[in-house]
């Protein structure tokens, strides 16, 4: 049998016009619109600037891809048919985890730092740029911890550990872990948007709680806890589950891992509370008032989410265009291709720049940012995640067959991209409760307003289209209307974000092509605004390694 030269290369042909590897990347440095809007936001920019790079170095990003390609595995049983409900992952998964929580990634908002959300937040678009599944188990540590100052108790066995700046994947009891993470199982067969319909029931008996009945999707079955919510017979009620009691397992039996769409490194069960044991979170009753401590903060990272798969997806392409030609001249300088890739960087550098402005309100002490902080996160999530996938699948074809293929990264973010709109309150959820937000908490309208007058006089298509905004909404919307009167008001509060604190060319970009006069459905479609490509573009790639 004839030998194969040690490349491969069969010698038929020289390899040209393909990309080179992009070898390390520094996620910080290479990022000016993060620098900025962070800075904005007032997050600690050497701690970022140390994940960063520590995020985006090549044998970083294959780890993201390994724990991709070789998913978690349920381990049911042991050889002896004993039960284990455990989940197996690949060394990758662990690696990308102990990265991120030994950073801080779940602690560095609880510390007392000033910017401490700001910095998680963009630890989270980081993340997320490498390997998104690993930051669901990371955020849901997060926010787990202001439901449990609901519980001094709790609040003293589990917040230590779950802030601990460290990560210990060992399968014991919480007592003998030097650093814990927390799930949350809320949704049902019957139910997920709609908790109140969930069957599991909680008893007490002689020793405590016990919770009888199933959820249906619980993400990070492997979790120390689980914030879960149960029927007592006061009403709805939340539950701190652990995995492990003192004595052994808790009754929770994995019944199957969901084989999704995408998230892929990250696992998410079905699972069955057989008698389980659970401590009481909150008054009896008030389980939707106790877990949505925790859902306002996952909802932060879910805002988040988009703008780093957003800007992983417009940094591939745009190292592809700066190196491929067709047509005798490269792509990235082609009139077309420039006008596409800037249209789009201007949704990613929206959702960056609006996303971390939350952020900073979640850090506010003072009553405007905390209700600018309620109304704000769910605007940013439903905006950012509806931009996204449509992004993600543009930058495919921006690098032409390859970005169909799993030797580029696109694939993995185009199944991702979908997932943060469906968590924490689907978009018509998210929309219907931006409606009641309003209805119930004028503060926090009035929060938002506040933001919007305040960009006015700085670009007169702007001032025209919140006039136009508030003609058009001066009544509360109807249902039927709230993702209109949610897709308008987000884009407006991006300007306003964008305005005080972004670039012209960004800045007067996003208003001429997103607010000012009517456009096409697709990128790149723009009608009758011109971009500043040159400097949008450069906005995007400058300081990368390319
Ligand atoms: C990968 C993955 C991991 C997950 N992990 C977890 C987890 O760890 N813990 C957990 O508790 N859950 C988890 N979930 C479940 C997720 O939170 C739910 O799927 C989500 O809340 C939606 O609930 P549902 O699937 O029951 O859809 P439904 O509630 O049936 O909603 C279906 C659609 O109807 C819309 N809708 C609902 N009400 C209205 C209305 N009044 N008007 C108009 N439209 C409406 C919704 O927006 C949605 O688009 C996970 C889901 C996925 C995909």
């Amino acid at each position: 049998m004839p030998q194969l030269p040690p490349s491969a290369d069969l010698g038929t042909h020289e390899v040209t016009n393909q990309p080179p590897e992009r070898g390390d990347a520094d996620l910080w440095a290479g990022d000016a619109a993060l620098r900025d809007h962070a800075a904005a936001a007032g997050a600690n920019a050497a701690h970022l600037a140390r994940y960063g790079a520590e995020m985006g170095t090549a044998a970083m990003r294959a780890a993201g891809r390994d724990a991709n390609r070789h998913p978690p595995e349920a381990v049911l049983f042991d050889a002896g048919g004993r039960r284990l409900d455990e989940v197996a992952f690949h060394p990758a998964y662990h690696r990308l985890m102990a990265a991120g929580l030994e950073a801080g990634y779940a602690a560095i908002a609880w510390e007392g730092a000033a910017g401490g959300h700001a910095t998680h937040a963009a630890m989270v678009y980081l993340t997320t740029q490498v390997e998104p599944g690993v930051c669901c188990p990371m955020t849901m540590s997060y926010a787990a911890v202001p439901a449990l100052g609901a519980d001094a108790g709790l609040d003293a066995l589990w917040r230590p550990k779950l802030t601990a700046r460290g990560y210990d994947g060992s399968i014991r009891p919480l007592a003998r872990k030097a650093a814990a993470t927390m799930g949350m199982a809320m949704t049902e067969k019957q139910g997920g948007s709609d908790v109140r319909a969930n069957t599991t029931r909680a008893e007490r008996d002689a020793d405590g709680w016990r919770l009888t009945g199933h959820k249906w999707f619980c993400s990070a079955p492997m979790s120390d806890g689980f914030l879960t919510l149960a029927q007592a017979p006061g009403g709805l009620t939340c539950f701190v589950v652990p995995r492990w009691l003192e004595d052994g397992r808790n009754a929770i039996r994995i019944a199957r891992l969901k084989d999704k769409l995408g998230n892929r490194a990250n696992a998410s069960a079905e699972i069955e509370f057989a008698g389980a044991r659970g401590r009481r979170l909150g008054e009896e009753g008030a389980g939707v008032r106790t877990i949505i401590e925790m859902v306002h903060h996952t909802r932060l990272d879910t805002a988040m989410a988009p703008a780093g798969l957003m800007r992983a997806a417009l940094i591939e392409a745009l190292h592809w265009v700066r190196h491929r030609s067709a047509f005798q001249r490269r792509l990235i300088d082609q009139p077309l291709m420039r006008v596409v890739l800037a249209d789009l960087a201007l949704d990613w550098e929206g959702a960056l720049a609006l996303g971390l402005r939350v952020a900073r309100a979640f850090d506010g002490t003072d009553a405007h940012e905390r209700a600018f902080a309620r109304l704000g996160v769910a605007l940013a999530k439903f905006l950012g995640n509806k931009l996204c996938p449509n992004l993600v699948y543009e930058a495919i074809e921006v690098m032409g067959g390859m970005g169909y293929v799993e030797d580029t990264a696109l694939p993995l973010l185009y199944r991702e991209a979908p997932l943060n709109s469906i968590w924490e309150g689907s978009g018509n959820v998210i929309c219907l409760d931006i409606l009641r937000t309003l209805a119930r908490t004028p503060e926090a309208a009035e929060a938002v307003d506040a933001e919007l007058d305040a960009a006015r006089g700085r670009d007169r298509r702007y001032d025209a289209a919140l006039a136009a905004h508030r003609a058009r909404f001066a009544a509360p919307p109807e249902e039927a209307r709230a993702r209109a009167f949610a897709e308008s008001l987000a884009t407006l509060l991006t300007a306003a974000v964008l305005l005080g604190q972004a670039p012209a060319a960004v800045a007067e970009g996003y208003v001429a092509t997103r607010l000012d006069g009517p456009r096409g459905r697709v990128a790149g479609s723009i009608g009758q605004a011109s971009l500043d490509s040159e400097a949008i573009l450069a906005r995007l790639g400058r300081g990368a390694p390319f």
